[in-house]
């Protein structure tokens, strides 16, 4: 095996000679996308009544907060860890159907965790989307809209609040500029990335990763930690890895040697889509799923190494998922489909419950449920909540999520003066409404998690009018009367007393 590029950490994270048949076929073998949430209490329940000991245990707990014995004895604080996957669509796992076996670790880190099944993004784009995690709030009111736009110094960080709490915290990334130009450095100590060099944009997992082992192995322990580890592999360009070398068969057409941005762009028109290049781009996809996948296992393997899943929360996700030949679209961006809002969401906390949470959360939560589970207080500004309850194995109440795009009206991105039309998602239960220039549609995704049927909408709806509301940033009056309900999703987000 080739040696990694960063000394003795490399070698646990290369995985360029890995074959996939090495892999243990993971999930079960049925697809789902979309689980309603009017089962939640069902999903969980089951294990609820099952461990009520432990339960009883986990609340007795809670009543002296997180990180703190039972019997009132301080404990050490939880170290925490943030892990980003990048463009991993959720229904590319195991644990949430897909047969092909590519995400084994994953899967079992899903299995121990904390499992979000109806988690979504605030948009479909990577540094506004890290803004978000990391600031929650949503980007309307961040400001990050694009990949090239900074992330304010007003904006109070997860890292910033915990560095303030005795935490040594550190970023670790593949995209190298979201923690310098992005400005999503904030408040860490320990940078992968300081400044902006001649350097490649996207940095190699393998390297990342073994960064970040080194971080870990290195640090003075007497303080808890913070890291932020990130991976691209599951975005594109999606090289030829070898599970895809291995599956492709005999299909020797455009993406035959990997699937460059370029080749990518050149199937954007439906017309021009064919059935075996897109077979090939998914299974390709699939690829950088799973060298992802072993990077993230190896990782785990080294936190237990050195003795520290124990007192660890960790906390994965995806900033957004990708299109890969659905209703015609591919990649991410200015898009709404559930294949690239949905996200995986996974928190194992020490004291939780695994097993699936159905209720609707988001990105936004993650500021406020890490803090929460630290026992420290959430900034006034933050628009997300706490999802420690159902961590705890409670059902959290239903909360309409919003996502926003701004949609181009020219093709290109590179023209810095097109026109935009600005769109928003939102969700309230089984309800997913867009609400764009040209009007809303609703979609019933308990009965049409596809969203092929789109429901004609007049806008009058409470969801509607919390769209609008949403879109304009929460700063008109609204012009229809607001029922309780409504109005107490306002006051949630900070758009009301
Ligand atoms: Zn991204």
């Amino acid at each position: 095996m080739a040696r990694g590029p960063r000394g003795p950490a490399g070698d646990l994270f290369d995985v360029t000679d890995r074959r996939a048949s090495d892999r243990v076929p993971g999930g079960n073998m049925h697809r789902r996308k979309h689980v309603p949430q009017a089962g939640t209490s069902r999903l969980r329940i089951g294990r609820r009544a099952a461990r009520l000991g432990v339960a009883a245990a986990v609340l007795s707990g809670l009543a002296s907060g997180c990180g703190r014995g039972t019997d009132d004895t301080p404990t050490a604080p939880l170290n925490v860890i943030v892990v980003t996957l990048d463009a991993l669509r959720a229904d590319y796992l195991g644990t949430c159907g897909n047969p092909r076996g590519v995400s084994p670790e994953l899967d079992a880190f899903a299995g121990r965790s904390t499992h979000f099944v109806n988690a979504v993004t605030a948009i479909a784009t990577t540094f506004p989307s890290h803004s978000t995690v990391f600031t929650g709030v949503y980007p309307r009111l961040h400001g990050v809209r694009w990949n090239g736009h900074r992330l304010r110094d007003q904006w109070v960080t997860l890292a910033e609040v915990l560095s303030e709490h005795g935490y040594d915290t550190a970023a670790m990334v593949s995209y190298r500029s979201m923690v310098n130009r992005g400005g999503l450095g904030q408040g860490f100590a320990t940078l992968s990335d300081s400044t902006q060099d001649d350097g490649p944009r996207i940095r190699d997992g393998a390297e990342t990763t073994a960064m970040a082992v080194d971080w870990l192995g290195q640090r003075d322990p007497s303080s808890p930690f913070f890291l932020w580890l990130h991976l691209f592999e599951p975005h594109s360009p999606y090289p030829l890895t070898p599970y895809a070398a291995e599956h492709l068969g005999d299909y020797d057409g455009l993406f035959a040697d990997g699937a460059g941005v370029l080749e990518i762009a050149s199937l954007r028109d439906p017309e021009t889509q064919l059935p075996e290049d897109m077979a090939a781009l998914r299974t390709l996809y699939a690829g950088g799923v799973l060298t992802c996948d072993l990077l993230f296992g190896r990782f785990l393997d080294s936190l237990e190494k050195m003795g520290l899943r124990e007192n660890t929360l960790v906390l994965v996700a995806a900033d957004h998922g990708e299109m890969l030949g659905e209703h015609g679209d591919l990649g991410h961006g200015p898009l709404f489909w559930e294949d690239v809002l949905v996200v995986p969401l996974f928190i194992a906390h020490p004291e939780g419950l695994p097993g699936l949470a159905a209720e609707r959360a988001g990105l936004v939560d993650v500021m406020a449920t890490v803090l929460d589970c630290l026992d420290l207080p959430i900034p006034d500004a933050s628009q997300g909540r706490s999802l420690l309850p159902a961590i705890l194995g409670d059902v959290l109440p239903p909360r309409v999520y919003y996502a926003e795009a701004r949609v181009p009206s020219q093709v290109s991105h590179k023209d810095r003066d097109y026109a935009e039309s600005e769109s928003v998602a939102a969700w309230r239960l089984d309800s997913k409404l867009i609400l764009g220039d040209a009007g809303a549609r609703v979609y019933d995704l308990a009965v049409d998690p596809g969203e092929s049927q789109p429901q004609t909408e007049d806008g009058t709806s409470a969801l509607a009018e919390l769209a609008r509301i949403h879109r304009t940033g929460g700063h008109v009056e609204p012009d229809v009367e607001l029922d309780d309900e409504t109005l107490e999703e306002l006051r949630a987000l900070g758009y009301v007393d």
